[in-house]
């Protein structure tokens, strides 16, 4: 065992590894794009590493093991796959003689590559980031073949903590490989797993590092297909096992996203791990008696919300934790989760009204915030400044005439069931058919088509006011024609305008809506190198002037085939803003339904015969616990239910959903009652459809046939072979043919050469069926 040393009395438990100019995007698409070579490459990610370590100590993460290890290239998870070697066949020539990958094996996985499709990805747990899921099988070569982690620890030096996802996140998280037996499951393969983190703890402890950091948020969550007893039993053998290694560092478990649970805390505690990290504000806090059996371990409170960007409520938090002091010896100040999820600094954004701007916190401010209670926990006497300044930002917060609106209140609380329903299925089916007259199994996108430089341009120049609205108005008719006559000669049915006027599907009617406010700088990682910019909901909602009228309406002027008018939902709105602290969510999920009732009213009087009101994010606020998941289903769909309820039979609705265990949500998607929902399908070859077959969903469904994930272009037997799958499992009737997803990160040229693959499978399937 190293030397022991007090785990560090503030810390986080990760940081943002995109960089404050989203500098890592910049490498991984330069170098994937050949604009840099290896070297320089290199050359980029060590000074981002060097800069970000840096950054962190002069905060003050300079205390032994303080300074969080979590800087990956891609994925926090990859790298673990990486690590331990667990390539999937498919990729097996991309593995060396000693089992690890370089980075372009590593980038491989992620991002596919000819015929080999990448590792799934699937959002992380009830976030808006997404992990590639790894693929396990009884043979999957695991070991410890990389530790890429001591790299950091050379730069960080005795600061630096070593983050890894933990043995039982790690493959719970994963999937049965394609080649393993029908009831095999990847966490079979504990042991091996279990003996990879062997060596990479002895590593650790060869290198002098003094705590490790291991991520189990498997552990907040109840709703795994494996039982609650047996992912605990996996926990107790895990931790019971490398906490009886001797050589090692010692062992921090953290368990974010939600409430631990008594038995869960129980399992922690009666293993020999150093220390035990609480999300203290997704779940309640706990009870000193339950606290009672931490003992002398170390307990790492997340306090400070590692989710929203909110300041904390200091005077509350101080007083949790001199509460939670009384019975815990060694209490140690962090945030609840990484702060991955929050942008880098609220100093940066001054163009923000500087009031909005005096509520927020983002990752820097964050840190503040632990050291400033790790103070106050000392001496409270020390923070009294500290204190009162918080308490005046909130107050003025809390009166500011915006975050509380009487006509809204007023309308929310008028709202009846009957506002949520509407016609019969079978009624809106015939109407709608009447009106539409499609073919069978008809052809559409998602919404959007590739953003094009131009139009990215065009819109950095309106921003600078280098061009005049009208100008700018025009490039967007310019391109809206174009994508239409695309669409046209490419032969589908249901057309797009292409949201080239978006930059963002919730960003675009946070900006237009009352009640939010808008970054500059605020990205925050996605996925690999994409990054998104939530916008932040304060107050309450109102729209005051229709939103998507006039593009959409300009675009069916263009074309005779249905032009689908476009919206996001009010879950999803939600989901990838940052949401209010200070009012329940279901409140705000109406005053949104509320808002995009008038539009939808707003397109129907202009004559558009179909609307897509996209809740891509409905499966990811899904309560990570069994026991809140009905609650949350009852507000989320029916804010879902408010914005469509209005919606006259003739007017086909439509709702899109990207991430594929529909059999998680299939009751949900039941009951948002569209007309059509497209969902992804194509990464998890359409495993969805046995689900679906089963809850006997009537309604149109269209699972994606084409990754949009991915630069690949699937060939056209490729996407028959979907297709066929689809109206094999389904009533060919209902099927509707898709991509997965949205267009608007893809290039032009794989979009035309997989449309017109799509459409031709369309036809092809079509002809089958009709012969
Ligand atoms: N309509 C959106 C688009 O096409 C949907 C994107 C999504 O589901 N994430 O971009
Ligand atoms: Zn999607």
């Amino acid at each position: 065992m190293t030397e022991k040393q007090t785990f560090p009395a503030a810390t986080v438990a990760g940081y943002p590894r995109i960089g404050a100019n989203r500098e890592l995007k910049r490498s991984l698409e330069h170098y994937w794009g050949q604009k840099i070579d290896r070297a320089t490459f290199d050359t980029q990610i060590n000074q981002q590493l060097t800069t970000r370590i840096d950054h962190l100590k002069d905060l003050g993460l300079t205390e032994p093991g303080s300074n969080p290890g979590d800087f990956v290239l891609y994925d926090q998870v990859l790298t673990l796959t990486c690590a331990l070697g667990a390539v999937p066949q498919r990729f097996g020539n991309l593995v060396r003689p000693d089992g690890s990958l370089d980075v372009d094996g590593e980038f491989t996985l992620a991002r596919g590559v000819d015929d080999k499709a990448a590792l799934e990805m699937t959002k992380w747990f009830d976030t808006n980031y997404h992990y590639l899921v790894p693929e396990i099988g009884p043979y999957t070569q695991i070991s410890a073949v990389a530790n890429p982690w001591l790299e950091q620890v050379k730069v960080g030096g005795s600061a630096l903590r070593p983050v890894l996802i933990g043995p039982v996140t790690y493959l719970l998280g994963a999937k049965a490989s394609a080649d393993a037996p029908t009831h095999f499951q990847p966490l079979q393969r504990l042991d091996a797993v279990l003996a990879g983190f062997e060596v990479f703890l002895s590593q650790f402890a060869a290198a002098g590092v003094t705590w490790v950091q291991l991520d189990e948020p498997a552990l907040v969550c109840d709703t795994w297909s494996t039982s609650r007893e047996e992912v605990l039993e996996v926990a107790r053998k895990t931790y019971e096992f490398l906490s009886k290694l001797t050589n090692r560092p010692q062992i921090f478990v953290n368990a974010p996203y939600g409430p631990l649970g008594l038995d869960g805390l129980n399992v922690l505690t009666a293993t020999d791990v150093e220390a035990i990290g609480l999300d203290l504000v997704a779940g309640p806090v706990p009870s000193p008696a339950d606290l009672k059996t931490i003992g002398d371990k170390t307990l790492v409170a997340g306090i400070v919300s590692g989710r929203n960007v909110w300041r904390t409520d200091l005077r509350q938090a101080l007083a949790t934790l001199q509460a939670i002091h009384q019975v815990v010896p060694n209490l140690s100040v962090s945030t609840s989760t990484s702060l991955q999820h929050v942008p880098h600094d609220a100093a940066v954004e001054t163009s923000l009204d500087p009031q909005v701007r005096s509520w927020l916190a983002f990752a820097d401010q964050k840190i503040a915030e632990v050291q400033t209670l790790a103070r106050g926990l000392a001496d409270p006497n020390s923070i009294t400044a500290e204190l009162a300044e918080n308490a005046e930002i909130l107050a003025s917060r809390a009166n500011h005439p915006g975050v509380k609106r009487a006509e809204v209140r007023q309308a929310t609380a008028a709202v009846t069931v009957a506002d949520r329903t509407r016609d019969p299925y079978p009624q809106r089916l015939a109407a709608q058919a009447e009106i539409l007259q499609l073919p069978l199994l008809p052809t559409t996108t998602i919404g959007s088509f590739p953003q094009t430089t131009e139009i990215r341009q065009a819109r950095a120049a309106f921003r600078r006011h280098e061009i005049d609205e009208a100008q700018y108005d025009e490039e967007i008719r310019n391109e809206i024609a174009r994508v239409v006559k695309l669409q046209e000669d490419l032969g589908l049915d249901v057309l797009v305008h292409g949201e080239a006027e978006r930059n963002d599907m919730v960003q675009f009617f946070a900006e237009n809506l009352e009640g939010f406010a808008t970054t500059e700088h605020g990205w925050v990682q996605s996925y690999g190198s994409r990054c998104t910019r939530p916008s932040i909901l304060w107050g309450d909602v109102t729209r005051s002037h229709p939103i998507t009228v006039e593009w959409s309406t300009y675009a069916q002027s263009l074309t005779t085939k249905p032009m689908k008018g476009m919206l996001t939902g009010p879950v999803t709105i939600m989901a990838w803003s940052f949401v209010r602290d200070d009012e329940s969510r279901a409140e705000v999920a109406d005053q949104l339904g509320l808002a995009l009732r008038d539009e939808i009213a707003d397109l129907n009087a202009a004559g558009i015969k179909i609307v897509q009101v996209d809740e891509p994010a409905i499966r990811e606020l899904l309560p990570l616990r069994a026991a809140g998941r009905e609650q949350y289903l009852q507000w989320s769909v029916g804010a879902f239910r408010l914005a469509t309820g209005g919606a006259p039979k003739e007017l086909q609705i439509h709702t899109h959903l990207c991430y594929s265990e529909f059999n998680v949500v299939v009751d949900a998607i039941d009951h948002l009652d569209a007309d059509v929902t497209s969902i992804e399908a194509s990464r998890s070859k359409m495993d969805i459809l046995p689900a679906v077959h089963e809850h006997g969903f009537e309604r149109g469904l269209g699972p994606g046939i084409w990754d949009i994930h991915s630069p690949r272009v699937p060939k056209l037997d490729e996407e028959v072979g979907l297709l066929e799958k689809a109206v094999a499992a389904l009533d060919p009737q209902q099927v509707w043919v898709n991509p997965d997803c949205g267009l608007k990160t893809r290039a032009y040229a794989e979009t035309v050469a997989t449309l017109e693959n799509l459409v031709g499978a369309a036809k092809a399937v079509r002809a089958k069926l009709e012969a």
